[in-house]
C-alpha cells in the first residue's frame, strides 16, 4: 500500500483538480497521516511528463528523474531547516554537530522572499509551477504577510499547496485564498495494514492509540526508541503511591539530556499532555485514548483526584507547553511539573 492508496478518497479529489487547477490548496489534518506524503505526490504527478491512468508520477520520465533527485527547476518545497536537518540526520550524525548553528523550525521570510525569481520567471518544461509549504503554521506572521502578497495576485500555471496539521493557526487571510482539502485519518483497518506493512507488528493498537490513530506517526513512535521516554514518564507518573517528585524530575531530566533527538523535553511534555488527557477522561468515566494498556490504571488514580483539579491542570499543561519552546533548564521546569502533579492526588 502506498499513501495514494492509504487516501485514495482524497487523492481522486485532488485529481479531478487537475483539470482546472486551483491557486492555492490547503491540506488539513491531524499530525501523522500522511498529509505532506500525499501533497508531494500530487505535485511530482502535475510535474510528470507521463502520468499514469491512475493519475501518478510515471517515475520514469525527465521530469521525474529531476524530482527523484531533489532538483526539479519547476518545484519549490518550503519547510523549516530543521525538518530538511532531520530528514538527513542519519548522514550526518557521528560528525558530532558541536557547534552548529541550531536549525530554524520555522520557515524563515527569506525562503518566501526567496521565491520571487521562481515565480516570475518562465517555467522550465512550459508546464506548472508548485510551491509546497510544509508545516504552513511555522511561519510567523512577518513571513505569513509575505505569502500573502503571492497568493493575492495568482499567477498563471503556479499552484501553492499548504500542508498543516493546525490551520487555525494560520492567518484568515490565507486561509481563504486557499481551496480546502481535509484528509481524514485513516480507518482502523487500512492503518493496521500500515503498520504491518512498514514491519510493526507488535502491540499494533498500542501504537496506533499512541499516536491518535495516525499510522505513519505509529511507525515514526515504533521505530524510534521513543518507548524508552515513554517507559520513563509512565514509571513516574503511574505511580499510585510513594511518588516522589523530585525524584521524577530527576530521572526524567536524565534522559531528556541523554537524548540526542530533537526537542526531548517538548516530546516528554506531549506525552505527559496526553497522560493528563486520559486521565482527564478515566474521571469523566471515560476509556482512554492514548494509553489503552493503562485503562485500569488511569482510573485508579482518575479516582484519588478530581476533575475539576484535573481541567486546572490541563490548562496548566498549555503553558508549560508554551514555556518549553523557549530554553530553559530542564531540571527546574520537571521539577515544577511534577509538583504540580503531585498536588493532583489526595494523599491517602
Ligand atoms: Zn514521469
Amino acid at each position: 500500500m502506498n499513501i495514494i492508496q492509504l487516501h485514495d478518497q482524497v487523492w481522486q479529489q485532488l485529481r479531478a483538480r487537475r483539470a482546472q487547477l486551483p491557486h492555492a490548496l490547503l491540506i488539513t489534518g491531524q499530525r501523522g497521516i500522511g498529509k505532506f506524503d500525499l501533497a508531494r505526490r500530487f505535485a511530482e504527478s502535475l510535474l510528470c511528463e507521463n502520468v499514469t491512468p491512475a493519475g501518478s508520477a510515471c517515475g520514469s520520465c525527465l521530469a521525474c528523474g529531476w524530482l527523484a533527485q531533489g532538483n526539479h527547476p519547476d518545484l519549490r518545497l518550503l519547510q523549516p531547516d530543521a525538518l530538511a536537518e532531520n530528514e538527513s540526520s542519519e548522514a550526518v550524525e557521528g560528525e558530532g554537530g558541536g557547534g552548529r548553528k541550531k536549525a530554524s523550525q520555522q520557515i524563515t521570510i527569506d525562503q518566501v522572499r526567496g521565491l520571487d525569481a521562481f515565480l516570475h520567471l518562465g517555467t522550465h518544461r512550459h508546464g506548472v509551477r508548485v510551491v509546497l509549504l510544509s508545516p504552513a503554521e511555522a511561519m510567523n506572521r512577518a513571513t505569513a504577510n509575505a505569502l500573502l502578497k503571492s497568493l493575492e495576485e495568482p499567477i498563471a500555471n503556479t499552484l501553492f499547496i499548504l500542508v498543516a496539521s493546525e490551520p487555525h493557526r494560520l492567518l484568515p487571510t490565507i486561509r481563504s485564498r486557499c481551496q480546502s482539502v481535509p484528509v481524514r485519518r485513516p480507518s482502523r483497518h487500512l492503518a493496521v495494514q500500515w503498520l504491518g506493512q512498514a514491519g510493526v507488528n507488535d502491540a499494533i493498537d498500542d501504537w496506533l492509540a499512541l499516536a491518535g490513530g495516525s499510522p505513519l506517526l505509529a511507525v515514526e513512535l515504533a521505530g524510534s526508541g521513543e518507548r524508552a521516554l515513554l517507559d520513563a514518564l509512565l514509571a513516574q507518573v503511574a505511580r499510585t503511591e510513594g511518588f516522589d517528585p523530585l525524584a521524577a524530575a530527576a530521572n526524567l531530566d536524565k534522559l531528556v539530556k541523554a537524548d540526542k533527538r530533537p526537542a526531548p523535553l517538548k516530546r516528554t511534555l506531549d506525552w505527559a499532555q496526553k497522560w493528563l488527557f486520559d486521565l482527564t477522561l478515566a474521571s469523566a468515566g471515560l476509556s482512554p485514548r492514548y494509553f489503552l494498556p493503562q485503562a485500569s490504571l488511569l482510573q485508579r488514580l482518575a479516582r484519588a483526584t478530581d476533575t475539576g483539579k484535573l481541567l486546572a491542570f490541563n490548562r496548566k499543561a498549555l503553558q508549560y507547553k508554551a514555556q518549553c519552546e523557549q530554553p530553559l533548564n530542564s531540571r527546574l521546569f520537571l521539577e515544577d511539573f511534577f509538583l504540580n502533579y503531585a498536588g493532583l492526588f489526595r494523599t491517602s
